[in-house]
C-alpha cells in the first residue's frame, strides 16, 4: 500500500432472495414473481454512507441493473463505483469459461446500459472463485477488469490459506489484483469478520480494532454489505440450517453497528486504488 491508506467498504447489490444453491420457493424461475426490495434497503445503505460522507464499491448484480437501471445512476451520482456481481447471481465454480464469461457480458452490458462504464471489478457470487474454479481469474484478466474481489481466506467456501492482503496474481490472461474480505480468528479458526454472519454477530469494538491492526501494518481491510441485511422487516423463507444462519443470525441492530464501524475509520471504493495507488 502507498500512501492515502483507506479500507475498502463494498456492497452487494442484490435482492433478499439472491441466495445460492436453493431450490423451491427461491429458485430462479421464480425471481420475477418475488416482491422487489432491492430499491429500498440499496437506498437505507446510501442513505449511511451519505451520512459519514463515505464513498464505496458497489457489486450490482446484472439481474438487478437489468430490472432497476434507475437505482445503478443512483448509486453513480451518490459518487460511488458500480463493479460487477456477475448476471444471474450462479456461483462460478458451477460454471464453464464460456458461460462463465457469457454472464460477465450480459452483467456488463446492464450496467452500460443503465450508464455507468465497463466495470473494472469484479465479485463471484458467494466467493466462488476458489480452488475449484481459478480458471476464473484469466477471464477476468482478459476481459478488461482490472480487479477481483472473490477469494476468501475461509475453509468451506474458499481456502484459509489464500493470502489476508490484497495482491497480485499474474494469470495467462494478464495481470489482476485480488482483494480478499477481512477475517478474524474465532472458535479456533477464521470468522467472516468483514461481512455476513460474522461481522453481524461481533462487537463493533472488535471489528474497529482488527481494522486498525491492519492499517497499522500498512493494509486496507475489506468489508461486505448486502442491502438486505438493512431491510427493517426482512422477508423470511425457510431456509436450510446454514443458509438460515448465514442469511438470517443477528439482522436486528445491524444498521447501528454498521454506523459505528464507518464511523470508526477512513472507508472508500477499491477502483481508484486498484487504478493507481496499488504497491503490488
Ligand atoms: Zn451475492
Amino acid at each position: 500500500m502507498t500512501a492515502a491508506l483507506h479500507n475498502f467498504l463494498t456492497i452487494d447489490v442484490e435482492e433478499w432472495f439472491h441466495v445460492c444453491g436453493v431450490d423451491g420457493p427461491l429458485r430462479a424461475e421464480r425471481w420475477p414473481a418475488l416482491p422487489s426490495r432491492v430499491e429500498f434497503t440499496t437506498d437505507i445503505t446510501l442513505e449511511l454512507l451519505a451520512r459519514h460522507h463515505v464513498t464505496a464499491t458497489f457489486f450490482v448484480l446484472g439481474w438487478v441493473a437489468e430490472r432497476h437501471p434507475l437505482l445503478v445512476a443512483r448509486i453513480r451520482s451518490a459518487g460511488h463505483e458500480i463493479a460487477s456481481h456477475g448476471w444471474s447471481h450462479r456461483r462460478v465454480y458451477e460454471l464453464d469459461e464460456a458461460s462463465f464469461e457469457a454472464d460477465l457480458a450480459r452483467a456488463t452490458g446492464a450496467l452500460e446500459a443503465a450508464g455507468a462504464p465497463a466495470p473494472i471489478g469484479f465479485r463471484a457470487p458467494e466467493w466462488s472463485i476458489n480452488d475449484r474454479s481459478l480458471w476464473a481469474l484469466p477471464v477476468l484478466a482478459r476481459l478488461g477488469f482490472r480487479y477481483d474481489s472473490s477469494m476468501t481466506p475461509l475453509r468451506l467456501v474458499g481456502n484459509p490459506h489464500y493470502p489476508q492482503d490484497p495482491h497480485r496474481r499474474e494469470t495467462p490472461g494478464g495481470s489482476l489484483l485480488e482483494i480478499p474480505p477481512m477475517v478474524g480468528r474465532r472458535f479456533g479458526q477464521h470468522i467472516p469478520l468483514g461481512g455476513g454472519w460474522g461481522l453481524r454477530m461481533s462487537r463493533p469494538a472488535t471489528v474497529i480494532r482488527e481494522i486498525a491492526r491492519r492499517n497499522r501494518r500498512g493494509e486496507p481491510a475489506t468489508l461486505f454489505v448486502h442491502p438486505w441485511e438493512l431491510d427493517p422487516q426482512p422477508p423470511r423463507v425457510t431456509l436450510p440450517w446454514a443458509l438460515r444462519f448465514s442469511h438470517y443470525y443477528r439482522l436486528s441492530g445491524f444498521g447501528e453497528r454498521l454506523n459505528e464501524i464507518v464511523a470508526s475509520a477512513p472507508f472508500g471504493p477499491i477502483g481508484d486504488w486498484a487504478v493507481t495507488g496499488d504497491s503490488a
